[in-house]
This record gives structure tokens, sequence and C-alpha cells, in this order.
């Protein structure tokens, strides 16, 4: 019997967590076969409600959940972590400059980094949900000096998600004929869905929507970017579900590896590529393999791709001068 993976989930009684925490214990996350700890994190008025999720999750009987911890401490949380998905986050509410909810989030992320770095197992990998999502990571990374930078990402793989769905819905093909879709930049409506690279059915995707390019610019970016605001206006509620679902995505990819032929889309630490300055949590087409990934490297990138890339990681660049200036990083 293989041994428990320790998985630590931040906010854990929210809607991504009440979407997530299921499906990780029946082996969403990190495979059928891979027994888990939950470590729920939240803060002491999310604690009683966190109970509440573990009371049903004992009444679900998985058979690979073996325990359950719920604590308002990081230091318990992230004991022997193996995986950490920092979802609770300070949301931005109304009146609220970007520089107050960089320094209430520097206040979340930047003591969990610490924690992880003190107390998480060697091997631990770390994906950041809560939004303003590069950015806290990057925060979280930064308070973490002894943990490799490339454990620390971010979450753009629901953004990903959402472009393979736009391609299958406009033309036909199956989901599982969509490949080699990349999001690049931050996680925020900046971001540049890009099918330059992609295919549909075997043929280049821009020809399979008709080399459009005016549904392209109208249609295909802004409905990827602004997804979660359309679900908000119409289910009345956040898309929770979709999120924790991509979560589980990210982390199975990165464990268990991207198809031959085929790449996801990861915020991970730019080691200068594609123009991306060093450092920064930039959103990526990356391969995984054995745990690791890697940037995929030598894509042309074409001056429509160039505009828009460069406007999302200048933003980030904002974002991460910002934080610096709040002494977060
Ligand atoms: P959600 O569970 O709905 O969302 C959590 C975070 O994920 C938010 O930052 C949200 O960003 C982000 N997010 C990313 N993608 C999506 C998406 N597609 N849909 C919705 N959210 C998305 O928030 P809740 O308010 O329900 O729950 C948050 C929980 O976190 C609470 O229980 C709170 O107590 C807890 N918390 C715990 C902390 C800790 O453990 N230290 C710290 C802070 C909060 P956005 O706001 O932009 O939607």
């Amino acid at each position: 019997t293989r041994t428990p993976v320790n998985v630590t989930i931040t906010g854990a009684a929210g809607q991504i967590g009440y979407a997530l925490l299921f499906r990780i214990a029946s082996g969403h996350l990190l495979g059928a076969d891979v027994p888990v700890n939950l470590r729920l994190l939240e803060i002491p008025q999310g604690l009683k409600a966190a109970e509440g999720t573990a009371m049903e999750l004992v009444d679900c009987a998985f058979p690979l959940l073996r325990d359950i911890t719920i604590t308002d401490n990081p230091n318990q949380a992230f004991d022997g972590a193996n995986v950490a998905l920092l979802v609770g986050a300070r949301p931005r509410t109304a009146g609220m400059e970007r520089g107050d909810l960089l320094q209430a989030n520097g206040g979340i992320f930047g003591p969990q980094g610490k924690a992880i770095n003190d107390n998480a197992a060697d091997d631990i990998k770390v994906l950041v949900v809560g939004n303003p999502a590069n950015t806290n990571a990057l925060i979280a990374q930064r308070n973490a000096p002894d943990v490799p930078a490339e454990r620390f990402t971010a979450m753009t793989r629901l953004d990903h998600n959402r472009a393979v769905g736009q391609l299958s819905a406009k033309t036909g093909a199956l989901v599982s004929d969509v490949k080699r879709v990349t999001i690049w930049g931050n996680h925020s409506a900046t971001q540049y869905p890009d099918i330059f690279h992609a295919e549909v059915a075997g043929k280049p995707a821009f020809e399979a929507v008709g080399s459009d390019q005016a549904w392209l610019e109208n249609d295909f970016i802004p409905t990827v970017a602004k997804r979660g605001a359309a679900i908000i206006e119409a289910r009345g509620a956040s898309s929770a579900a979709s999120a924790a679902n991509a979560a589980l995505d990210h982390v199975y990819t990165w464990v268990n590896g991207t198809a031959e032929g085929d790449w996801t889309s990861m915020g991970v630490v730019s080691d200068g590529s594609y123009g991306v300055p060093a450092g920064l949590i930039s959103s990526f087409p990356v391969t995984t393999k054995d745990g690791k990934f890697e940037i995929v490297q030598g894509l042309e990138i074409s001056d429509f791709s160039r505009a828009r890339i460069d406007a999302s990681v200048n933003e980030l660049v904002e974002e991460r001068d910002a934080v610096q200036e709040l002494g977060l990083i």
C-alpha cells in the first residue's frame, strides 16, 4: 500500500473548496490509486464550516481518504505537505484600490509562503488559485527562499480549458481533438488565449475556425477572458466548480505528465523565455513529465500575439512593482 500524500487546501470552507475536496478524496487530484490526507486551513470564522464539510467527507467513506486535519494555524496545515492548493484569498470589495487588495493578500500569502518554507515536505508543489493568483504566487514564492522557485505555480488552467471548450463548440470537434492551446500572461482580463499553435482534429486551429480574425478578436478572446463574469451573471454565483476542476487538472497534469504532442498552460516562474522578465510568475505553454515542467521553446510569435502577450506581462510587472513597493517581496 502506498504512503498517503499530504494535501493542504487553504480557504477549504469556501465555494471552490466545497467543489474541490470531494474530488481530491476520490482520487481526481493525483490518481485513483493514491491515498490522501487532507489538511484544511481556514481563518477562525471558517473553521466551523470546514468541520461540516469534513463530516460530509467522512460520510462519503472514500477508500482513498485517510485523515483530515482542520486548523487555522499555517504551520500545522503545511506540516509535511506534498501538495498545497492556495485557494483562500481576500476578495476585492467595492471601492477597494489595487494597492489595498495586494496589501491584504500579502498578509495572507507572505506568511503562508514562510510556513511552506519551514514545514512542507521536500517535494512540495504549490498551486495558487486565489486572486490575483500570479502575484499571490509570487509573494508566497519570495517568502519561501529554501523551496525551489519552480514549485510555486499559478492557475491559468481554467482559462486554458475555457479556450479548449470554445474551440470545440465553434468547430464541432471533440475536446480531446483540440491540442496545444496556450494561455499567456496574467490570470486576469489581459490574458492572451493563443490559438496560433493549436490544432483542431489535426488541422491548424485558425484554419479550423475559418481563418476568421474578427471572430478571434471580437468573440473568442473576450469570451475566454470574461467567462467568469458571464457565469456570475447567468448563475448568480461564481464558477466555483469549473475552477475546482481546473485546479485538479493542473496538479494532475503536473504530476502525471502531458500527452505526447500536446501541452498545457501554467503560471510558472519565468526564465526569460519569450521576453517575459525572469522571476515573474506568468502563464506559458508547458509540457510536464515525472513531476517537472518545461516551458515549450521556439514558438514563432506574430506581431498580433506579441502585443497581447506584452500587455498582459506589463500588468504583471506593475503588480510585482506594487508588491515590491509595499515591502511584500
Ligand atoms: P471561492 O472559494 O469562491 O474563491 C476563492 C478564491 O479563488 C478567490 O480568490 C477567487 O477569486 C479565486 N478564484 C479563481 N478562479 C475562480 C473562479 N473561476 N470562480 C471563483 N473564484 C475563483 O471564495 P469563497 O469566498 O467562497 O471562499 C474563500 C474561503 O477562503 C473562505 O472560506 C474564507 O474563510 C477563506 N480564507 C482562508 C484564508 C486562509 O486559509 N488563511 C485566507 C482568506 C480567506 P475572486 O475573488 O477574484 O473570485
